[in-house]
């Protein structure tokens, strides 16, 4: 409750991976959620299970456009911005539409917080640190992220929607919090997001080639969901004075090939490990600090790699029983590398 209401929130992208986790979370926390999702990587049967809850409204649309927003409650407490295709095949598949939807869909949404006078959260990416030249990256490192690649709708749109944000909050037009997360992973990825967890997860499970790209050396430090949920909530909650950005990731680093090891060894796969060109601009190397997120949020990850492995094989197994349709105009068969 927030002034004797309860407490409303506007998830975008509320039907994807880390959007349909957040909206179960504010909806157990007794907030009422306006989920908007245009579908292109979200679910339809993740919303369907929502909409159980006389608490959750699913908005089908596109935040490019901004007819969505007569179909909002007039009084919302919270903007959360995860409206965006997310993994490097998915984002690359419609790469005008993955930049505006970070530029011209933040924008939107901060006026939506603007006018409401609602408190917006913006979903920011460990991409606007690009290939990190410093290591581990702190949230004062500028990047290294290159404006002409094949990436650079993602992570320049995304560094584009924080400066839009923190312009915002220093103007006074909207109270602003910037999550800048690192890879992700546990149920309800997609199988098809050409993810590196969801790929060889679901390669060891068929018993298919394991895909290396390049020699395996790149290192990703990979957070489970729920904890990433916890920070973002939290963030959304903190009442100081920092904006943000705050880095939301898990510091534990590893190289591609111990990810192999650990899933080949969860699975019993006996799934052979073919190697595949790396592609163009493939971060070296990745490991947030997150000292501004302990101190500030008093937040630390707490599922360790192997628990939360098992509950993503868990779920890509029950997957395999009950496939899900695959996302329009979307899949991993363009993936030449
Ligand atoms: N990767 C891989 N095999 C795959 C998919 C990805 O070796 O089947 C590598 C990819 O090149 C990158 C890392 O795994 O170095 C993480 O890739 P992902 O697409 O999950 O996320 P990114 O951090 O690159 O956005």
């Amino acid at each position: 409750m927030k002034n004797g209401h309860t407490r409303r929130a506007v998830v975008a992208g509320g039907a994807g991976f880390l959007g349909s986790h957040l909206c179960e979370a504010l909806l157990a926390d007794g907030v009422q959620v306006w989920c908007v999702d245009n579908l292109q990587t979200g679910q339809r049967r993740t919303v369907r299970r929502m909409e159980q809850n006389p608490d959750f409204t699913f908005v089908e649309a596109d935040v490019i456009e901004t007819g969505f927003l007569a179909r909002l409650p007039r009084r919302i407490d919270m903007v959360f911005n995860l409206a965006c295709a997310a993994s490097p095949v998915q984002y690359q598949a419609d790469p005008e539409h993955t930049l505006l939807t970070s530029v011209v869909g933040t924008r939107n949404l901060l006026r939506l917080a603007e006018q409401r006078g609602a408190r917006f959260l913006l979903t920011s990416t460990s991409e606007v640190y690009g290939d990190p030249e410093v290591h581990p990256q702190t949230e004062s490192y500028r990047g290294n992220v290159s404006c002409t690649g094949p990436r650079a709708c993602y992570d320049e749109g995304k560094r584009a929607a924080e400066s839009l944000a923190l312009d915002f909050h220093r103007a006074d037009r909207a109270e602003v919090r910037i999550a800048r997360i690192f890879n992700t992973y546990g149920p309800r990825m997609r199988a098809d997001d050409g993810r590196v967890v969801s790929n060889l997860i679901t390669q060891a499970l068929d018993g298919s080639d394991i895909t290396v790209y390049g020699d395996g050396s790149q290192t990703r430090s990979f957070c489970y969901v729920d904890d990433m949920i916890d920070g973002l909530v939290r963030l959304m909650r903190y009442e100081g004075a920092q904006p943000g950005p705050i880095n939301i990731g898990n510091p534990v680093e590893m190289t591609v090939t111990e990810l192999v090891e650990q899933v080949l060894a969860l699975t019993g796969s006996r799934s052979p490990v073919v190697h595949l060109a790396l592609p163009e601009d493939d971060p070296r190397r990745r490991r947030p600090d997150i000292g501004r997120a302990r101190e500030l949020l008093g937040w630390a990850p707490r599922t360790t790699l192997a628990e939360g492995l098992r509950a993503t094989v868990q779920w890509f197994t029950e997957l395999q029983a009950e496939p899900e349709p695959r996302a329009a105009g979307k899949g991993t068969d363009h993936l030449v590398v």
